[in-house]
Formats: structure tokens, C-alpha cells, sequence
């Protein structure tokens, strides 16, 4: 795992079609539009050539976790036409430098970050990241603070919320957990915004269950990209 090196084009190929194929059949099984759905394909720990071989397969939107090598990677690939979603848990102090070059952040979990996101001169489409886990270290905001989260961005200028974000916890069949995640947008996010409906979650391993729950973008790493190169 550790040595393997990067897929090539070909393989690559064959995965993003096979997972275009799980979201379709997932689609037709839910009885929804796939073309409602869209898929970041998330590329941390791989170098910028695969975000490239990816372009060239005609992905536009791309998701990474961590700061610097976000950067980086957004820095070296700015020829190409690419939406770059920040997916990871974000210090405060690095808020504004992540805008830059995210197009969307799907990890606003608390009213410091909210804070340091403010600005009177550009909009960055975000997602409140919602905790379905009871541990505090899990990222995302608990469900009783979402209220008040969500009132938080809204009063702020520079932030367009779009939705909900979630990851599944490990402990849950995935669907349960999704179906929460879609009852508090229906409950706490739509009545104070009717626009967004967006719900951020699935990953490679759930993204049927993402998919019969509502989810609009799933972020799907592994079953693209292959295993994640151990990070140096
Ligand atoms: C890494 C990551 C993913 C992608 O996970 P895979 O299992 O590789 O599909 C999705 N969401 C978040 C928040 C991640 O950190």
C-alpha cells in the first residue's frame, strides 16, 4: 500500500466510470436525478499530476482536508478549470488563507471559524459540518448547537450557506446516520434557510446509503484515486 505508485490514466478511467455507475444505479433506486448529485473526488495525500490526470478526465471538483498541501496543490494547478472544496477541520487563523482558494468549505463547525470567515468583499458557498458522533474531537457541530450555527453564518457577510456536511460514524449503519443528517435539514436548516439544501456526505464506501438519504455531493477518495499513499 505504502509503495504503490499513483494509477495511471486508464485505471483512473475505470474507476471514476464505475463510481459514476454506483451513483446512477443508487439514483435509480431512490428515484432521483443523478444529475442532482455531483461528486468531489478527494485527492489529499496525492500529488498534484493526479488532480491533473483527473482534469483531463473531466473532473471539476476536487476536495482536501489539509491546509498546506491544499495550497500547494490549488498554487501548481491554476491553468485548470477546477472547483476545490475544503473538506477538513480548519484552525481559525488559517480561515482566511483557505478562502483563497476554496470555492466551497464544508467543514464550518463553530462560531469562531464563522467569525474569522467574515468579509465584505467576496462570498465562499459553505456547509455546516454536523457531529453524529459523541466524541467532541470528531469535527463538526452537535446537533443541539446547529440552531444557533446556523443562525451565526447567516448573519455573516462572505459566506453563502449551501447545506449540511456529515461524516458517517463508524459505529451506525451509514443509512441511519445519513437519515439524521437529512431530518435536521428538513427541521433546523431549511425553515431559516430555504436554500440550502445541499447535504455533503457519502464517501467511497457509503455513498448508496448518501444517495437514498438525499445527498447532493458526495466526496468519494479511495474508490478514484486508489489507496492514499502514507502520509510523509
Ligand atoms: C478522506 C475523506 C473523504 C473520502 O474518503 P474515502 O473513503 O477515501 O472515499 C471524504 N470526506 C472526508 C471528510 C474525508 O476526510
Amino acid at each position: 500500500m505504502s509503495d504503490q505508485p499513483s494509477a495511471g490514466v486508464d485505471v483512473l478511467r475505470e474507476r471514476l466510470l464505475a463510481v459514476q455507475d454506483r451513483v446512477g444505479e443508487a439514483a435509480r433506486l431512490a428515484e432521483r436525478d443523478p444529475a442532482g448529485i455531483r461528486t468531489i473526488v478527494v485527492t489529499k495525500f496525492h500529488p498534484a499530476s493526479l488532480v491533473r490526470d483527473l482534469a483531463a478526465l473531466g473532473v471539476a471538483d476536487v476536495g482536501e482536508n489539509r491546509h498546506q498541501e491544499a495550497q500547494a496543490k490549488a498554487a501548481e494547478l491554476t491553468d485548470l478549470d477546477l472547483r476545490w472544496h475544503f473538506i477538513g477541520q480548519l484552525q481559525s487563523k488559517k480561515a482566511r488563507q483557505v478562502r483563497a482558494y476554496a470555492d466551497a468549505i464544508h467543514s464550518i463547525d463553530r462560531d469562531a471559524l464563522v467569525d474569522a470567515l467574515r468579509s465584505d468583499e467576496r462570498s465562499t458557498d459553505c456547509f455546516v459540518q454536523v457531529n453524529l458522533t459523541d466524541d467532541p474531537g470528531r469535527g463538526g457541530v452537535a446537533p443541539a448547537e446547529l440552531a444557533s450555527l446556523v443562525d451565526r453564518v447567516l448573519e455573516t457577510p462572505g459566506l453563502a450557506l449551501r447545506g449540511l456536511m456529515a461524516v458517517a460514524p463508524l459505529d451506525e449503519p451509514a443509512r441511519a446516520a445519513f437519515a439524521r443528517v437529512r431530518e435536521l435539514s428538513e427541521r433546523v436548516v431549511l425553515p431559516a434557510a430555504p436554500d440550502a439544501a445541499s447535504l455533503s456526505m457519502g464517501m467511497s464506501h457509503d455513498l448508496e446509503d448518501a444517495v437514498a438519504e438525499g445527498a447532493t455531493h458526495l466526496r468519494i477518495g479511495t474508490a478514484i484515486t486508489g489507496n492514499r499513499p502514507v502520509a510523509g
